[in-house]
């Protein structure tokens, strides 16, 4: 009778409670996605970015949060490490924090959403879209979890935000800013990674014809000259420290390999080439100027174990993020 007794003690205290503990789970989540749509993160002056939509001129004002998630789903592939999207999350809001403080390069808008030109930008709907369907939800939910857990922090060199680079796909070794654009900042070194070649952005090969090369060099050189039955008439003068061509020939004209990278359309700086008959093909490693933070670099990292902090720091030299 005791027993009895017990259990049915046992099971009304059970019938009180239930709903108590689903009640409480229930207002948790709630509470989550409120802070979430509501409590943003006060970054001053930077708290709210106006982006130009280059298709139709627009100038939309976002929270810089809720701009950045249609910058991290826009940049980086949904499926990528967690801890990957995060370090993009954090190299996005620097990179975005540091274009604004730095002077915009647009009139009445802070950002534009070329990825050319400023950041890529997508909205939710047509990220959505472009998923498949059964997909859409856990990857939105990546992005705005990747965006969200890493709230209000910045990558700082001396206490002022870097200009956070990225690019894809670094084929191994990312390169100097002073290499590609001239300016030096001491946090771009050569950075190895391995791991990258797993990606399908680490290899590519493009294929011009002689003409193609000749009609493409006299729009830039007037006085371009070149002698195809010389063997040395295209030839590498010179590679960076990170293996990608400094300096470069073509029959009389010298030119960077970032010129190249540019005349020729190349995935990267860090290329070989062939002469094969009629056809130059260029073969080419990793995607992207090479400088910052490795996208697919990231993600390798990630998967062996390193948290976005380590990521960052890892391609970003002698930096802190901010608290
Ligand atoms: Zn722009």
């Amino acid at each position: 009778m005791k027993k009895i007794l017990f259990y049915l003690f046992f099971v009304i205290i059970l019938i009180i409670t239930m709903p108590i503990i689903f009640t409480n789970k229930f207002k948790t989540e709630e509470v989550i996605s409120n802070q979430t749509v509501e409590e943003k993160f006060d970054y001053g002056k930077y708290s709210t970015i106006k982006l130009l939509h280059t298709e139709t001129g627009e100038v939309e004002e976002l929270d810089l949060d809720s701009y950045l998630y249609g910058v991290v789903s826009s940049e980086m592939p949904a499926n990528f490490e967690m801890e990957a999207l995060k370090a993009q999350a954090v190299s996005a809001r620097t990179y975005t924090i540091y274009q604004i403080k730095n002077g915009s390069k647009h009139e009445n808008a802070d950002l534009c959403d070329n990825s050319a030109h400023c950041q890529a930008w997508i909205s939710k709907e047509n990220r959505m879209a472009r998923w498949e369907e059964d997909l859409r939800e856990e990857y939105w939910k990546k992005i705005v979890t990747a965006v969200n857990e890493t709230k209000g922090k910045i990558i700082l060199y001396n206490n002022e935000p870097i200009n956070a680079l990225f690019h894809s796909n670094s084929g191994g070794s990312t390169e100097t800013s002073l290499n590609v654009w001239g300016g030096d900042f001491p946090y771009f070194q050569v950075v190895e990674t391995s791991g990258e070649e797993a990606y399908t952005s680490y290899n590519s090969e493009t294929q011009i014809t002689k003409d193609e090369l000749i009609t493409i060099m006299l729009e830039k050189y007037s006085e371009f000259k070149i002698d195809f039955s010389k063997e040395d008439c295209i030839k590498i003068v010179e590679y960076t420290d990170s293996g990608r061509i400094k300096k470069m020939q073509i029959g009389n004209i010298e030119l960077s390999g970032v010129e190249a990278r540019k005349l020729f359309n190349l995935k990267s700086a860090k290329f070989n080439f062939e002469i094969n008959g009629d056809v130059i093909k260029f073969i080419v490693t990793g995607y992207g100027h090479g400088v910052g933070l490795s996208q697919c670099g990231s993600d390798a990292l990630a998967k062996q174990g390193k948290n976005y902090e380590e990521i960052i720091k890892y391609y970003y030299k002698d930096v802190e993020i901010s608290e």
